[in-house]
């Protein structure tokens, strides 16, 4: 396992912001920390600034049905960019998913907002303290988390994809995000019980140990296979209740990456 504990320089190309100086923030929930270089800045070569595109794509997750502020305001502040691979950066903005490498995809924005405002709709108040995610890939999601809770974990069994989601952070240094390296089937149990956990990964059922580690008044939102050798996903939320029971309500289908058990270390060795 290992930890987001030291930012380290930024070293891709970036094509639409220069995000050198520490410009803007993303604006994390009841935290004073995190600063976040990024939305204004203005790309030279082709004069865009990447904030309109930002306000572009939160029209169209607020079209899309999202009435959520708060998550409307961190789309608005998290750089897609910085997370695509750059020859895919033209298509960050659009309401699409895309590849992030090893199989693995980046989920399309008004997805994602529908799984963090539904996190946020939980019974009993909307303020999230300690958030678990699962599948970190890229690390956007995450990045968009920290601005809607107060400290978030995530969790990848990719090592490259854990290590490319660092870099792709640094530049952003949220204070309040954890990065660990492993199977997120057995959740994270250090910092557990969370009241929210969130998976971008489906597999056949919940594994116990979301389950177990989700506090009581939290709330689990998670894509589900709807059946053996079926492509096709269920979106999941459980949501604990006081005396520990877990109550289940079946939404949408959706599609996203099988989750997977182990992990991966391809590193060279
Ligand atoms: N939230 C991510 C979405 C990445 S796709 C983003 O914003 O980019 C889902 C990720 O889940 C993939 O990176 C995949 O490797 C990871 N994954 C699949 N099974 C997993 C498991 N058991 N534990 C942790 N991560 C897992």
């Amino acid at each position: 396992m290992s930890d987001l504990d030291t930012p380290r320089r930024k070293r891709f190309p970036l094509t639409l912001d220069d995000t050198r100086p520490a410009a803007s923030k993303v604006t994390p929930a009841r935290t004073s920390s995190a600063p976040s270089p990024m939305a204004s800045r203005t790309h030279g070569s082709l004069g865009l600034d990447s904030a309109s595109f930002r306000a572009r794509m939160v029209d169209r997750i607020r079209l899309d049905g999202c009435t959520d502020a708060e998550v409307l305001r961190v789309f608005g502040e998290v750089p897609r960019h910085l997370f695509v691979d750059p020859a895919l950066v033209s298509q960050a903005y659009e309401d699409t998913s895309l590849p992030i490498g090893l199989g693995q995809t980046i989920s399309k924005p008004s997805v994602v907002a529908r799984m963090l405002a539904l996190l946020r709709a939980r019974p009993g108040g909307a303020a999230l303290s300690r958030v678990l995610e699962i599948g970190t890939g890229c690390g956007y999601q995450a990045a968009l988390l920290c601005g809607l809770a107060r400290n978030v974990y995530s969790v990848e069994r990719l090592k490259a994809l854990h290590d490319k989601a660092r870099e792709n952070l640094a530049p952003i240094r949220p204070a309040n995000l954890r990065l660990v390296f492993g199977d997120g089937r057995l959740g994270h149990a250090p910092n557990a019980p969370y009241d929210g956990i969130v998976s971008a990964a489906g597999g056949l059922g919940l594994p116990q140990a979301w389950l177990d580690q989700l506090a009581p008044g939290g709330r689990l939102v998670a894509p589900v296979q709807s059946a053996p050798e079926s492509r096709e996903q269920v979106l999941i939320v459980v949501d604990r209740m006081a005396d520990g029971r877990w109550v289940e309500q079946r939404h949408e289908t959706v599609r996203f990456v099988p989750l997977e058990s182990g992990t991966r270390d391809h590193r060279p060795a």
